[in-house]
Parts: structure tokens; sequence; C-alpha cells
């Protein structure tokens, strides 16, 4: 099986499919591992640790010449979706919810395409799941990234030149990076409240040391553990009460999402007029339109003396741990795939079969 690692081309992504402690594994287990030069770089890998974990280095014309497996971190561009061979196997961020387009040429082309979003969020692929590990380390960057902009300090200090009050911190949506925003903020000593629209996450929340903020609005959970889209209504009075709360608040990080659906909007612009001047937003669902009105995905802007951040691609700006991370996804999914070093893909199992979003007619006979 001869896997191929390209260097990323999207902008501004600087993560890398495959780390060379991943190589390592596969090359032991007597995979071919190819890896375009200078394809880990921007994250931190050089070309010598790939070599030395095993794997061939190769220029772009040449990368991917019998290639049975092609893993990347973003989709390919129809440039290199126009490369790949009838029957390669693809894994990467298929975007399969938004991209009907991108999986409509890998189709044509009979590329075996494995979306890591569409990976089953059960117990036994936990290891393979991507969507959690980048969340990971998108909630602790914008925690980073806010503390950055403050011009306070997050702890309570006590010093000879009197008290210095702690920062408060507000988390909206305490899902995977919500979680991971409160213990962030927590560890650098803020006073941290969180809210989400599933009343299960309540304890979670409450055991990193934050407060439970009642808003007053109870949503409903999918079968998944997904939150539901608020009714109109409910969306309104979860706007009017955080209006009343948030200018209690240094810093608010949202990450609300519902899945395949626009972010929801919690914070209207008239919310953020009432924070104070030197606050900051970091919205994580800028990608999906926000969850601040004002949010600008892919920038960041300053309104009324509140900066508001909307980074699109926080994981990419963490690249090492996130791509060691992604790595590990990765791996853990080929070794799914190809349990004894050779693709052996059985549809009829949970995790191939839901992971697939594209795949030859011959498979799908
Ligand atoms: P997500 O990224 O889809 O959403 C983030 C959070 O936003 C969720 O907690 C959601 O409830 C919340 N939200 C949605 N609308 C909101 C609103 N209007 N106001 C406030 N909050 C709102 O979710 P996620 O982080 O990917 O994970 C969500 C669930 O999936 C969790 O229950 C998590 O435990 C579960 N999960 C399970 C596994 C597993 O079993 N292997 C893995 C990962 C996640």
């Amino acid at each position: 099986m001869r896997v191929v690692v390209p260097r990323e081309s999207a902008a501004g992504e600087c993560r890398v499919a495959l780390v060379p402690e991943s190589v390592g594994r596969l090359t032991a287990a007597g995979c071919e591992v190819v890896v375009e030069r200078g394809a880990g770089a921007a994250a931190g890998f050089v070309d010598e640790a790939y070599v030395e974990a095993g794997a061939t280095l190769a220029e772009a014309a040449a990368l991917y010449d019998g290639a049975s497996v092609v893993v990347r971190v973003a989709k390919p561009s129809a440039a290199e979706a126009a490369l790949l061979g009838e029957g390669t196997v693809l894994i990467g961020f298929l975007a399969p919810l938004t991209d009907a387009e991108g999986l409509e040429r890998l189709r044509t082309r009979g590329v075996v395409g494995f979306a890591m979003e569409s990976v089953p969020r059960t117990t036994r692929a936990q290891s393979m799941d991507a969507l959690s590990s980048q969340a990971t380390v998108a909630g602790y960057k914008a925690v980073v990234v806010a503390a950055d902009r403050v011009p306070k300090m997050f702890p309570l200090l006590m010093t000879a030149a009197g008290t210095v009050a702690p920062a408060r911190v507000l988390v909206l949506g305490a899902g995977v990076a919500g979680l991971q925003a409160i213990a962030t903020a927590r560890r650098l000593g803020a006073v941290v409240s969180a809210f989400d629209v599933r009343p299960a996450v309540r304890e979670q929340v409450e055991s990193l040391g934050a407060a439970f903020l009642d808003l007053g609005v109870r949503g409903e959970e999918t079968e998944g553990g997904y939150a539901k889209e608020l009714t109109a209504e409910q969306q309104q009075q979860q706007q009017q009460a955080l209006e009343a709360r948030i200018p209690d608040f240094d810093i608010v990080i949202t990450t609300a999402l519902v899945p395949g659906r626009p972010a929801p909007r919690l914070i209207p612009a008239s919310a953020v007029q009432r924070m104070r001047p030197g606050s900051c937003i970091v919205d994580l669902a800028a990608e999906t339109g926000g969850n601040c009105e004002l949010t600008q995905p892919g920038d960041e802007i300053v309104r009324d003396g509140v900066t508001i951040v909307g980074f699109t691609n926080l994981p990419s700006q963490m690249a090492f741990h996130a791509s060691q991370l992604y790595s590990r996804n990765v791996l853990a999914l080929l070794q799914h795939l190809a349990p004894e070093g050779e693709l052996a893909l059985d549809f009829e199992d949970e995790i191939t079969a839901g992971a697939c979003v594209t795949r030859t007619n011959e498979d799908a006979a």
C-alpha cells in the first residue's frame, strides 16, 4: 500500500496530514509512504524527520504515481483532484455537507473519498475523531488569542501595589471546543462562566470549575448528542438574556454550532455596544457565519472598542500539535481500512460506511 502525503495548498493551511511519528508506524507495518518535499515544514516537521521514519520524498510532479491512498488535511483543489487516479482512496476534511461540487468531482474520477467529518462519533471510532481533536486545539487557541488582545491579566493577583481583579470569561457553547476553552481560561486564572442549550452540559461545565450561566433557554438534544436548532422565539429570548449579562465579561468565546446549519446568532450588534472597551470576542463559529452579528469571517476587527476575532482556521495556528493529533486520527482510520497493511474496505462496517462519502461503482455494487 503506497500512502501519499501532499503539501497542503489551501491558503493559510499550515497543518500536515501525517507527522513523522505516524509515518514510522506505517513503514514499520510494511507500508510505503511518499511525502511531498516540505509537506511538514509549516508545522515544524522537517523533511529529514520523514526520511528517518522511512518515507520517500517526492516532488509534486511525481507525487501521485502509483498512490493507493492520499491523505490530506483540507479537501483537494480541482487541479489536485484531477491528479487522483480511479480507485485511489482519499482521506481528509472533504466538507461533505457543504461542498457538493467537490464531491461530484471525486465521484466522477472514481475516487473513494473518506471525510474525517463523517467518521461516526462513537466510542469505537474515538481515536479517529478529528472534529474533536481539532476542536480541542481551537478551544485552547481561542483563549490564548483573547488573552493576548485584552489589556488585562487573567488571574487574581495580590501585589504590593494592591489587588488585581481576575478577568471574567464567558464561553458560549460547551461542546468539545467550549470545554477546552473553559479549562484553558481557568488554568490562566480567569473567573469563567459558560452556557449551552443542552442541559446535560451543566455538570461538565461545573466540573471544570466554571459557573453555568442560566439564560432561561433550554434546547433539545439529538440522538447523536448534538444541539437542535432553537425556535425563532427561543433565539430571541437567548439574545435578550445575553445582552443583559454580556457587559459583565471581558472576554466572550463563542463556539455554538448546529451541524449542517448556519451558526446560531447569539450576540447582536447591540450587545457588543454594551461591552466595555478593551473587551474581546473570539468567534469560533466564524466559518459558518459567526455567533456574533459583527464577526467578519477570517478577520479581526474593532467595533465600539471591542475586538472581534473571526479567524476561520485556528488549529492551523497551532500547527504542530494540531497536525500531531490529526495525524493520529488519520493513522487510526488507515489502520481500520487496512488492518493488515493492505486496503480491505468493508462497507458493511459502520465506521468505513459512515466515513465514506464517494465510492467507485465496483465498491458500490
Ligand atoms: P458542535 O461543535 O456541533 O457544537 C458546539 C456546542 O454548541 C454544542 O455543545 C451545542 O450544544 C452548542 N450550541 C448549539 N446551539 C447553541 C446555542 N444557540 N446556544 C449555546 N450553545 C449552543 O458540538 P461538538 O463540540 O462537536 O460536540 C457536541 C456533542 O457531541 C457533545 O455532546 C459531545 O460530548 C458529543 N461528542 C461525542 C463523541 C463520542 O462519543 N465519541 C465525540 C465528540 C463529541
